[in-house]
């Protein structure tokens, strides 16, 4: 039987994805704000479809609305891994990284009970000490990597990437990768950010947006019978009305299609029993 899954994943950054870039006035600390406005907004759409997903929060973002987090969990999502802060880790020491590491769990721990399955690094961009640092902490999955789209598959370690020589290939680990695109991903095409030079236009139509989407999950569809699909959306992002209602079509659509409903960790365990790894 085919079976074709959708993960809808949340990564509630409120304000600190801007304060990490340096944004800490009052106007950027107000749009990150907003997320916790529009999250009840999404967790009524979420119960409306019957859908559990997955929030990625900083242990910041914890800390500042503790109750809107409780909300979260109250709704039977999954809460994972994203960071302390919303620095990427690729610009953190080793040291920093790991503390960081720690305290989000202790953070998660406090409000869930239980440590944290999944890591997803902030602004999709890991250090060459992450996956060593997520097999010493026991997660089960992350999911920051691009390496294939509708299928998981085990991370490796100990690569040796050069400019002038091939690409060596370390050797897959047990962590195991819940692949995600910047094409799947609400930031890019809706977020217009001016930061320093540089400019990122967004502010796409949202049509177009929900027709990409939604083509992505009938390729999957038309080309293998089994496969996961991960969308990634923040809050403050997809809350504006006119992404709420394309958020709504997505899920009507993908719900006509066919799509069950998982989250990142149930996807992660499903596939950890289909391929079994091997060292
Ligand atoms: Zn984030």
């Amino acid at each position: 039987m085919n079976r074709h899954y959708a993960c809808i994943t949340f990564d509630f950054d409120a304000m600190s994805g801007l304060v990490a870039r340096g944004l800490t006035t009052p106007t950027p600390v107000s749009r990150g704000e907003f997320g916790a406005v529009a999250l009840p907004r999404i967790l009524d759409l979420l119960k409306r479809y019957d859908i559990k997903a997955s929030f990625f929060i900083p242990g910041v973002v914890i800390g500042t609305y503790p109750r809107e987090c409780e909300q979260i969990l109250a709704y039977g999502h999954e809460i994972g891994h994203h960071g302390w802060t919303h620095v990427p880790p690729a610009n953190l020491t080793p040291e920093q990284e790991e503390d960081g590491l720690i305290r989000g769990i202790e953070k998660i721990r406090e409000l869930t009970g239980a440590a944290p399955r999944g890591y997803r690094s902030p602004s999709w961009d890991l250090s060459t000490y992450t996956v060593e640092l997520l097999l010493r902490h026991g997660f089960l999955y992350e999911s920051s990597m691009m390496g294939n789209d509708h299928e998981p598959y085990r991370v490796r370690q100990g690569d040796v990437v050069s400019v002038d020589e091939p690409m060596q290939f370390g050797k897959p680990t047990p962590l195991i990768e819940l692949p995600i695109s910047w094409t799947l991903d609400d930031f890019p095409h809706f977020e217009y950010l001016r930061v320093g030079q540089s400019l990122a236009p967004g502010l796409q139509n949202a049509s177009g947006v929900l027709e990409n989407w939604v083509n992505d999950f009938e390729y999957m569809r038309q080309t293998c019978d089994w496969g996961i699909l991960t969308y990634t959306c923040h809050p403050y992002v997809i809350g504006r009305g006119h992404r709420m209602i394309m958020l709504d079509k997505l899920l009507k659509s993908l719900q006509e299609k066919g799509a069950q409903f998982i989250t990142l960790e149930q996807a992660a365990r499903m596939y950890d029993e289909r391929s079994l790894f091997h060292a």
